[in-house]
């Protein structure tokens, strides 16, 4: 059995994790606040999983109001060791489309006001962020979704927009030229939180439909959009459930160790308050 721990924050189509064993809920009050509801632990095929809607129950709460820190440091309070991030993304390529999925590598940021950091308040730290994904879990997703002939990609830019408004058709044509190939509104500023929290982290974009730049893109009608949506989600389910199914043992990557040598303020300059809230994080380095 797998000493491993899988998160899984779940995005528009994805609200619930089917076909867990023993499953039970737990409600976690933060140092950062909370979270966007309850979590759901459960096993599945024997891997020790956790769940959380990242919109809340009934999908309340809009991509810039996500306590994304109370959101992440509840993952690492349970024990997730990987955790995935599933996002619904809007196109930026004619050949991502709707239904394809994408395990994207690197991250453009487009967000306004949020908080990013579990640190700041009396503790300096810089993470390493060149690499922004475990590639090790992204490719191990992704060669599971190849082998069960899903559309995927590996690689690509998500950009990251603050939302809650979709692009304006400018901003749109601007973002292809960079050479982004999906958009969302939440998966950068998770993944900036994993990578503080030492975990491995992998986005699982589900691309629902193409942004404005596209031609057809007026006559998408949203029956249409919310049928990809669930099949999204299926997909997304599916992928997980092969994954832990036979989880490979060793990620050989250095995400639990990412923040080692990234804090800047001496030890003794940190004040038990602020240890007590970073301990979680950074106790093994203070
Ligand atoms: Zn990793």
């Amino acid at each position: 059995m797998s000493n491993a721990c899988v998160g899984v924050i779940g995005g528009t189509g994805l609200y619930d994790m089917e076909g867990l064993s023993n499953v039970r809920t737990e409600a976690l009050t933060t140092p950062y606040g909370e979270p966007s509801g309850e979590y759901l632990l459960g096993t599945l095929h024997g891997v020790d999983m956790v769940f959380l809607p990242r919109h809340g129950k009934g999908h309340r709460i809009l991509p810039h109001e996500i306590n994304y820190r109370a959101n992440v440091w509840g993952m690492k309070k349970l024990g997730v060791s990987r955790m995935i991030s599933v996002s619904a993304v809007g196109s930026m390529r004619e050949d991502i489309a709707p239904g394809k999925i994408v395990f994207v590598e690197q991250f453009f940021d487009r967000t306004k006001n949020r908080e990013c950091t579990f640190f700041g308040d009396g503790v300096v730290a810089h993470a390493y962020f060149a690499d922004p994904v475990c590639q090790s879990l992204a490719k191990s997703l992704h060669e599971v979704a190849t082998g069960l002939d899903i559309d995927t990609q590996y690689g690509g830019t998500y950009i990251c927009m603050e939302g809650p408004q979709f692009s304006t058709r400018a901003e749109s044509r601007i973002y292809r030229s960079w050479g982004v190939d999906v958009i969302g509104m939440t998966n950068l500023t998770e993944a900036k939180l994993a990578r503080e929290a030492e975990m491995c982290f992998s986005t699982m974009a589900l691309a629902t439909d193409y942004d404005c730049w596209h031609e057809s893109e007026e006559d998408v009608q949203v029956e249409e959009v919310l049928k990809v949506m669930a099949e999204n989600g299926a997909k997304a389910r599916s992928i997980i459930g092969a994954y832990v199914q036979n989880i490979p043992e060793e990620t050989g990557c250095s995400c639990h160790a990412s923040m080692k040598n990234t804090l800047l303020t001496p030890k003794e300059a940190i004040t038990p308050e602020v240890r007590e809230r970073v301990e979680l994080l950074l106790g093994k380095y203070l």
